[in-house]
């Protein structure tokens, strides 16, 4: 990962205060050319968090740069230079696909039909239905065809592969690998499928209750973090706040370690320490002890 990369996008201590909700703090770093990850459990954020970027929300505090633009002030200009899909893509329903996809293109200057017709046919998209006809799964591969149809340098997916079928998920991931070749495009990708981003993304966002756990580079995380499981008697022995997120069982526990190395030579053979996977990491900091 070069560390020189230009970060296409910054966030920095944003904020933003719903009643009974808070995303505070909200700090990271997508360089140009990369796919970012932003994982969290329902209500952690990660809509309101990709809300604000786009300029769709005001920010309470904090700022944020896509291309050095302030989707606060400059949010039109901003928002012609992302593609984006929302979680439940909303468009004309009374026209058709391509009634809607000639709209879509008028706000583009860099729209091009050729890769929306290419996309629309690898996407096997009804163009002549109309729009409110569509299941939920077309409604998002359509939703996707119009992102990726005017050359984005930063594509804005929330939650784009639940409702649709691992083939096509499958078929997504390579066309936004696709996507990434050219080094000018990045991608910023809110799922609950982990282990889509265990294939594609570069680095990835834990967000939880509003606030960030961690945003690292994928391959640092995976490294850095594991499960470990052993004997509850195991859990006396080792001070509090050895372990993040503790479950515990009648004869055992789980927890997770952020530091594997520690974990292997102190623990040894009195306890089994495996890789953690992405969806691990999301468990178990998530509904765990606070700490023990
Ligand atoms: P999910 O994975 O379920 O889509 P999320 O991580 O995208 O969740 P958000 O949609 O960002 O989470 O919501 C975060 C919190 O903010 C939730 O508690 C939600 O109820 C609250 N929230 C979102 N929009 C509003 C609003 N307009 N007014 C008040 N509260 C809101």
């Amino acid at each position: 990962m070069n560390a020189e990369t230009t970060g296409v996008l910054k966030v920095d201590g944003l904020c933003k205060r719903y009643p009974g909700f808070a995303l505070a703090d909200v700090s990271f770093t997508l360089p140009r050319g990369y796919i970012m990850g932003l994982i969290g459990p329902n209500g952690a954020g990660k809509t309101t968090t990709l809300k604000l970027i786009l300029g769709l929300l005001r920010r309470d505090d904090g700022a944020i740069r896509a291309f050095g633009l302030d989707p606060a002030r400059q949010g039109a200009a901003l928002r012609s230079r992302i593609g984006f899909v929302h979680d439940e893509p909303h468009f004309y329903r009374h026209l058709t696909l391509t009634g809607n996809a000639a709209l879509v293109a008028r706000f583009y200057r860099s729209w091009e039909w050729e890769t929306f017709r290419r996309l629309a046919d690898a996407f096997e998209l009804p163009l002549r239905k109309r729009f409110g006809a569509l299941s939920h799964g077309n409604k998002t591969k359509f939703a996707l065809a119009l992102a990726l149809s005017h050359r984005a340098e930063l594509v804005v997916l929330d939650e784009p592969t639940s409702g649709l079928d691992p083939v096509f998920r499958r078929d997504l991931l390579d066309t936004l690998t696709e996507l990434l070749q050219d080094e000018r495009t990045s991608i910023l990708f809110s799922t609950h499928i982990t282990s889509d981003l265990e294939r594609i993304a570069d680095f990835i966002t834990l967000i939880q209750n509003g606030r960030i756990v961690f945003s690292a580079a994928k391959d640092e995380i995976l490294e850095r973090w594991a499960l470990v499981k052993g004997g509850l008697e195991l859990l006396e022995r080792l001070p509090r706040g050895y372990f993040r997120g503790i479950h515990r069982g009648a004869h055992g526990f789980e927890a997770l370690t952020d530091d594997v190395a520690a974990a292997r030579r102190e623990l040894g053979g009195s306890a089994v320490i495996e890789a953690a996977t992405l969806d691990d990491l999301v468990l178990y900091t998530t509904e765990s002890e606070p700490d023990a």
